[in-house]
């Protein structure tokens, strides 16, 4: 009798496994509808922003990101906003920020310039972003066959352009140990250049902003540089 009973109730515990199984699935497929909120923002420390971005790219690389309800969202991120971070990207179409760490609706303030350089205006609106707004993070992001690099490295001479790549030419200069062909046709030294514009941005923004310096220094941010892969989503950090 006892076995029969047990009997029983083991389909019984396979069946409302599978319906508890069925609805994590089911849950699972719901649209993120959820904006972060201050409370969230104040907890989070910059390790775990990153932590969540690396993660986050992950997600983009395998194709099988968040789906989110933007609707919804616009509705609930209307009263205020509370980001994780401040992403500084090279204006380049085929670098779609926060689909790269699949990030979504009042996660990241994204401030995009070609050559992801930084002046008074971008430093001032990254100031804004962590100090006022209480991002965690920032992040600067180069990318592969950045056009804006290639600029630099051939002196392009065009219009607004020519001011605007003077900025990338300090990462030029700094380039000039490379071992091989110095020519934008070269992708090793384009990646050379990049990873190096990367990091005069980091130490312009360290030598510039006192503000986020002494944020940096006091562990409330960080300040990442990272190199962004057209070819497979992936990201290289630079150190
Ligand atoms: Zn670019």
């Amino acid at each position: 009798m006892k076995i029969k009973i047990l009997a029983m109730a083991f389909p019984l515990a396979v069946l409302i496994s599978c319906n508890q199984s069925n609805k994590i699935q089911e849950e699972k497929k719901q649209p993120v509808s959820h904006v972060m909120t201050k409370e969230e923002q104040a907890k989070l420390t910059p390790d775990e922003v990153l932590k969540q971005f690396i993660d986050g790219n992950k997600r983009f690389q395998s194709g099988v990101t968040t789906v989110r309800d933007h609707s919804k969202q616009v509705r609930k991120s209307a009263p205020g906003q509370f980001p994780k971070a401040v992403i500084l990207s090279c204006l380049d179409s085929r670098v779609p920020v926060e689909d790269v760490f699949d990030q979504g609706l009042g996660d990241v303030f994204v401030a995009r310039v070609a050559g992801n350089f930084v002046n008074e205006d971008l430093l001032g609106s990254m100031e804004f972003a962590c100090k006022v707004a209480g991002a965690k993070l920032v992040l600067v992001m180069g990318h592969q066959h950045c056009g804006a690099i290639k600029g630099a490295i051939d002196d392009v001479k065009l219009g607004n352009i020519t001011a605007m790549l003077a900025k990338i030419k300090p990462a030029v200069k700094m380039s000039q140990d490379f071992q091989g062909k110095k020519t934008s046709k070269n992708d090793e030294f384009v990646k050379y250049v990049s990873e190096n514009n990367v990091k005069y941005t980091i130490q312009q923004i360290r030598e510039k902003s006192p503000v986020l310096k002494e944020m940096e220094d006091k562990g409330q941010i960080k300040i990442v540089g990272v190199f962004y892969n057209l070819t497979d989503g992936t990201l290289e950090f630079i150190k």
